[in-house]
């Protein structure tokens, strides 16, 4: 079955900053993947070239079979324009670790947005689908309210909402919990549990080993832009082999 991501050799730089040095990975469908590793290996950057936000120096990215950022002519690439990048992206959500939500709206309104003003959906239909998705993230009360009434791990739970309107094959999380506080964390976590439960197909960089643990298909560590090790949770968590996993996993756990 062609993986719903397949990065092979994937090398990005910012200048002089080699910041990914060949990434190989692979994600089926519904699979989770967990990236893990320290700050500054590279992690966030990978998932923005998975989602277009950043573009590709070398090696390739396949998203559902198809090379992001370009396209085959006459046995050549060529580099897609802003309006081919957008359709790629269709099928791709992004939860960061900021929620990003528009203040102005109420929760509803911000879960309604995309399919509305992207996609032109009836309002009706999106209004119904929207109210379903805040009672599936624990929210059904919590329509109407504006992002200043609700709390950080609800605000982020919004957030899931409003990136699975546009039902995405493909969910991406940047630390999502990094910036809640700690009694909040557990709301987050359980919602992305039952996401992977209902068959998601999900990277998500987390510190969360526990999560990582239990949830994960396969955990990826990286450090200085590399793959240093990866495989299943049992593995790459709780019998590393490389002494940088182990270094890393002493200071998180
Ligand atoms: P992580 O998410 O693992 O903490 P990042 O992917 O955010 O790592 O960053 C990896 C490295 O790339 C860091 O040294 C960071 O400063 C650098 N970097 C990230 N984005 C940019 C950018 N837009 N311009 C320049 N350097 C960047
Ligand atoms: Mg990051």
């Amino acid at each position: 079955m062609t993986p719903v991501v397949s990065a092979q050799k994937l090398c990005k730089s910012f200048g002089p900053l080699e910041v990914l040095k060949g990434i190989d990975l692979e994600v089926h469908e519904r699979e989770v993947l967990c990236l893990i590793g320290p700050s500054g290996s590279g992690k966030s950057t990978l998932l923005r070239c998975i989602n277009h936000l950043e573009k590709v120096d070398a090696g390739r990215l396949y998203v559902d079979g198809v090379l992001v950022g370009y396209k085959q002519r006459g046995g050549k690439l060529h580099e897609l324009r802003d309006k081919e990048i957008a359709a790629q992206r269709k099928d791709i959500g992004m939860v960061f670790q900021r929620f990003n939500l528009f203040p102005h709206m109420t929760a509803l309104e911000n879960v309604m947005e995309a399919p509305v003003q992207v996609r032109r959906e009836p309002k009706a239909r999106v209004r119904e689908r929207a109210s379903e998705l805040l009672e599936r993230v624990g929210l059904g009360d919590k329509a109407d309210a504006y992002p200043g009434q609700l709390s950080g791990g609800q605000q982020q739970r919004v957030a899931i909402a409003r990136a699975l309107a546009m039902e995405p094959k493909l969910m991406l999380f940047d630390e999502p919990t990094s910036a809640l506080d700690p009694e909040l964390v557990g709301d987050v976590l359980g919602v992305m549990r039952q996401l992977a439960k209902d068959g998601m197909t999900m990277v998500v960089v987390t510190h969360e080993m526990q999560f990582a643990r239990e949830v994960a298909d396969k955990v990826l560590f990286m450090d200085g832009g590399v793959v240093v090790e990866d495989g299943p949770p049992e593995q790459v968590i709780g019998n590393p082999r490389h002494e940088r996993t182990k270094t890393f996993l002493s200071r998180v756990l």
